[in-house]
């Protein structure tokens, strides 16, 4: 694919309605809250859209996975209110896009792996292991840009994305 001039927020906009909309009603996650923060005025970015759309999904389906997971797990606490954040922001001379959720995290012990190719916890046939190894290699290689992940076990994790400006 070629870069072209992209506005961020409308493409993670787009993959956000993509990746809630593939939720079925028997998905855990299926009544999930949205939040998004767009920000406003965001500069154009160069990427190749079809590829950072692509790493949107793979973040967004792993954000309503690990929700599912802890509604799974909290049961009728009808206190936990399952919680996917989308937010971008311009910082200096990179667009920031952050994708949270408020679901199951990631425990210190696999922080360093799942990165890796082939890296799940999700039981054969929900998961390749593959999305964030490939999601990695589209933001840093191809296209110059930083990811990072925060996340604290059993209160949920972020993924931060930083592309540099146009
Ligand atoms: P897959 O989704 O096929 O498992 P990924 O490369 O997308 O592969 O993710 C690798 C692993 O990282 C997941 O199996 C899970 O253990 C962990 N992970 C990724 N995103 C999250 C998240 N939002 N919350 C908790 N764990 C996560
Ligand atoms: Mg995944």
């Amino acid at each position: 694919g070629e870069r072209t001039p992209t506005n961020l927020n409308a493409l993670a906009d787009e993959y956000l309605r993509l990746a809630y909309h593939g939720l079925r009603a028997k998905d855990k996650s299926a009544n999930c809250q949205l939040i998004t923060d767009f920000g406003a005025e965001l500069p154009p970015v160069s990427v190749v859209p079809q590829e950072i759309g692509r790493v949107l999904l793979n973040l967004y389906n792993n954000a309503f996975y690990a929700v599912g997971q802890r509604v799974s797990i909290a049961g009728k606490d009808e206190t936990y209110l399952p919680t996917v954040w989308v937010s971008t922001r311009q910082v200096n001379s990179h667009v920031e896009i952050g994708v949270s959720d408020n679901g199951m995290g990631i425990p210190d012990s696999i922080r360093d792996k799942i990165f890796q190719p082939f890296f799940t916890t999700k039981p054969t046939g929900e998961g390749t292991g593959l999305g964030l190894s490939l999601s990695y290699d589209i933001i840093t290689k191809g296209h110059g840009g930083i990811m990072v992940v925060k996340s604290l076990e059993g209160e949920g994790a972020q993924f931060i994305i930083q592309l540099l400006c146009s």
